[in-house]
């Protein structure tokens, strides 16, 4: 640590938590913000202030006018300048701690990459909005040893929980399986800001913590926490310790590693992908609800049809969707996660 360092972290080093050992550990980490939305783009700011030294931060989408409510890092200039969250995330990032390493990789995170992109990292920090690839990081974490700290946001509530693997249950201890139906999100129920600068706060407070490498004995007891900001309530549960019949702690099993949970993917005509989910039976009606507000909608018991343009969405009661207006699949999953929850 050179002098520059002692000055511009001397008040986390003046933490007992921290000291100028935690501060070396911090400096020397290497972290992955998986996604870099609300949640991520907070993550990562904080992150690179209590100066992690090596940031890979990954994110598919670009930034809009609607992420500014809740979107830290991100002003209208990118807006403007169509950049990619993960680029943008970097620029700021530079501005801010010029000693902080960061790696933007615009890219979704899927089986196929997930080794170049969580591979090589201390810890992983949960910045993702869906399902399928929170279970890909627990496998892949789990798997690997790797620590990561689940956290998610919608309307006023959220819930953040770390994952060390062998000493606190995992993500799939607590939860086998993904929820099944269609599931509240960010573009159909709204998100406050505060909820996921909260949420996203805690997890960093958690990866610190780890980081920290705090000797056994003197590392505060896991919680899960969850909030609500509109009713002001909080709760904690002690987190449990591995579940010895867990599919991925206790028997080893990596489905969404090897790929096998994830909904095949087919062009369909012209200009058109279609999703192969057959396991996640939604209720078109309610659906047709939550939409209504977004977009035109048209549904009976047969199929949904959502108007999301340039797209156009055709749901299934099985979760199968043909999305119209693109031929590439990663736009597909994206906007299926949006509307539909995955
Ligand atoms: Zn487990």
């Amino acid at each position: 640590m050179n002098s520059g360092d002692r000055e511009r972290y001397s008040r986390q080093i003046l933490f007992p938590g921290v000291g100028e050992q935690g501060q070396q550990h911090l400096l020397d980490a290497r972290v992955a913000v998986a996604g870099c939305g609300a949640l991520g783009s907070f993550q990562a700011g904080a992150l690179a202030r209590a100066g992690v030294g090596f940031l890979r931060i990954i994110d598919r989408d670009y930034v809009e006018l609607s992420n500014l409510q809740r979107q830290w890092l991100f002003d209208e200039c990118d807006v403007e300048q169509g950049l990619p969250k993960a680029e943008a995330a970097a620029r700021k990032i530079a501005e801010i701690n010029r000693g902080v390493r960061v790696e933007p990789v615009v890219a979704d995170l899927t089986p196929s990459n997930v080794e170049d992109l969580l591979g090589g990292v201390d810890l992983v920090l949960d910045g993702t909005d869906n399902f399928e690839t929170r279970y890909l990081i627990n496998d892949f974490a789990v798997e690997r040893g790797v620590p990561w700290v689940y956290g998610a946001a919608v309307g006023s509530y959220g819930i953040a929980m770390p994952v060390i693997p062998g000493q606190t249950a995992c993500l799939r201890c607590l939860y086998p399986d993904p929820p099944a139906g269609a599931q509240p999100t960010c573009e159909t129920a709204g998100v406050l800001g505060s909820v996921t600068a909260l949420i996203a706060s805690w997890q960093v407070s958690e990866a610190i913590k780890i980081l920290c490498c705090l000797p056994s004995g003197t590392a505060p007891a896991r919680k899960i926490t969850t909030v609500d900001v509109w009713s002001g309530e909080i709760r904690q549960v002690a987190q449990p310790g591995p579940v010895a019949d867990c599919p991925a702690c206790g028997r080893r099993e990596f489905p969404y590693l090897a790929g096998e949970r994830r909904a095949p993917v087919s062009l369909c005509g012209h200009n058109a992908v279609q999703i192969h989910e057959r396991e996640r039976p939604l209720e078109l009606r309610d659906l047709a609800a939550r939409l209504a507000p977004l977009g035109a909608v048209r549904a009976n018991e047969f199929a949904l049809r959502f108007e999301a343009p340039p797209y156009m969405l055709t749901i299934f009661p099985d979760g199968r969707a043909i999305i119209k207006g693109t031929t590439d699949v990663g736009v597909a999953r994206s906007l299926y996660a949006r509307y539909i929850g995955a």
